[in-house]
């Protein structure tokens, strides 16, 4: 089996993470990596048998790079929550247009950017793994799963469309400390360990396969919920999807009023 692995708009943190296991999987079974450009591989092929995509669509030479794999290769594998969800380079729609343009100063853009979007807006995906980044079980065993032919044809039809990516609900968790902003979070999962490794499991998993999310039991705000506040999660968190309130705002606008205002501070 040829396999290429690419990278569209992220970090590259999925590939960095998951390569020592690739290349022992690969050895194992027999695959050969023809294209990766991070173990000096870097010559495409016009042909694959899988490809594994990590990143989000964020420029139109994706798009057209994606589709054209797709069109050619056999499996595609959706890595990580930039590919599956758009993460963080998705987060630019919170982003003030005109701070890209002074990042830049001014100058033209490398390239032309378009709106930021998981490859599963594009394309039919056949297999995909969630995280930020994604658990190296888990992709071993899927990754040695499509190399042996055990799930080749079996799971899905041929042809069949596996999945597409609709994800417009999401569950924003309120307190009067803590909060979590549902449409930034993308689900790698981080708070959730953090939280059970503090022995609290205030906030877990709810749905299954695209439709999950992170939440408290029955979305329930963190207040009412076993949250001890001890804020691990806030510091794990690639995207500052759940982070400590600010009263910021608050203390402004009484300002504002020039109402006067008796604060204290906690140590
Ligand atoms: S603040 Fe601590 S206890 Fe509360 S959800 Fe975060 S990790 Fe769990
Ligand atoms: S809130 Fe942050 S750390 Fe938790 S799953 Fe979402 S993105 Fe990951």
């Amino acid at each position: 089996m040829r396999i290429g692995i690419y990278s569209f708009g992220g970090c590259e943190g999925c590939r960095y993470w998951l390569i020592d296991s690739i290349l022992r999987v690969c050895e194992e079974l027999g695959a050969e990596i023809v294209y990766e450009p991070l173990i000096g591989l870097s010559k495409e092929s016009s042909e694959y048998d899988m490809v594994v995509i990590e990143g989000a669509v964020c420029t139109d030479e994706d798009s057209e790079k994606l589709r054209s794999l797709r069109s050619r290769e056999k499996y595609l594998i959706a890595l990580g929550s930039c590919a599956l969800l758009s993460g963080v380079p998705g987060n630019k729609r919170f982003t003030d247009p005109h701070a890209v343009e002074m990042v830049y100063f001014g100058k033209p853009l490398p390239k032309k950017p378009i709106d930021v979007k998981p490859i599963t807006a594009y394309v039919q995906v056949d297999y995909w793994i969630r995280g930020c980044p994604p658990d190296r079980e888990n992709f071993e065993r899927l990754f040695r799963a499509i190399i042996s032919g055990i799930v080749s044809g079996k799971l899905f039809k041929l042809h069949e469309r596996r999945l597409e990516f609709c994800r417009d609900e999401f569950a924003s968790i309120e307190g009067s400390v803590l909060r979590l902003d549902g449409d930034k979070c993308i689900v790698c999962g981080r708070c959730v360990g953090a939280c059970e490794r503090m022995g609290v499991y205030a906030i877990d998993y709810a749905y299954r396969s695209i439709s999950t999310i992170v939440t408290t039991p029955f979305s329930i705000p963190f207040d009412e919920s076993t949250c001890i506040l001890c804020g691990r999660c806030t510091l794990v968190c690639p995207v500052g999807a759940i982070h400590e309130r600010s009263d910021l705002e608050r203390v402004q606008r009484i300002l504002s009023r020039s109402t006067a205002l008796r604060a204290y501070i906690e140590p």
